[in-house]
């Protein structure tokens, strides 16, 4: 199990730190980390590798600072960069999570991308800002005229929409076209959930 997993050592009744060595006859249990997990030092943002890229876009969809590696730079780099820009690391991959460089990480034990996200939301709790970020490339959305984003729009479109956003870091721009209710949907869920009272 990565560390990044234990929560609270308890021997006896009594919590112990991570570098407890157990006595002979000792038992001891290893609890959950607690959730709603607080990680202290620096705003919540994430980092997530090469496999998670769906959950990268529905997080970023969320407005949640998401950093993602569309190839794979291998573990040394990963965690390097978890540490430099102090993002939570998110993978499937428990050689990755052991890494002592990482900032934060957590194992996303779900394949399925509709999972992933629920048991992100629900483990950090992140403030939710949606359709705030670029999902191809996390960058910050600022609202944009029609004529600002014209050269990206396809004839129909141009006639259909007036509500735009365009990326201030790539520049590709947003509207609400096909697949909305889609995504309206996953908003929604997420608004739902990180609402919730524990
Ligand atoms: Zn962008």
């Amino acid at each position: 199990m990565p560390l990044t997993e234990v929560g609270a050592l308890v021997v006896d009744g009594r919590e112990v730190p991570v570098s407890h060595v157990p006595a002979a006859g000792e038992s001891v249990t290893v609890r959950p980390v607690a959730r709603p997990q607080k990680v202290p030092g620096a705003p919540l943002r994430f980092l997530l590798d090469v496999h998670l890229g769906t959950l990268a876009r529905r997080l970023r969809l969320l407005g949640v600072d998401t950093a993602y590696e569309s190839t794979d730079i291998g573990d040394p780099a990963l965690a390097a960069r978890s540490a430099a820009e102090q993002r939570v690391m998110l993978s499937r991959d428990r050689g990755l999570l052991r890494r002592r460089e990482l900032w934060a990480g957590a194992f996303v034990y779900s394949t399925r991308p509709e999972e992933q996200l629920r048991d992100v939301l629900d483990r950090f709790r992140p403030e939710l800002r949606p359709w705030t970020r670029c999902t191809a490339c996390n960058g910050v959305l600022r609202k944009a005229t029609k004529e600002e984003v014209a050269d990206q729009l396809k004839h129909g479109t141009h006639a259909t929409y007036d509500v735009f956003a365009q990326c201030t870091a790539c520049g590709r721009a947003y509207w609400r076209g096909a697949h909305h209710e889609q995504l309206e949907a996953i908003v929604e869920r997420a608004v739902a959930l990180c609402s919730e009272r524990r």
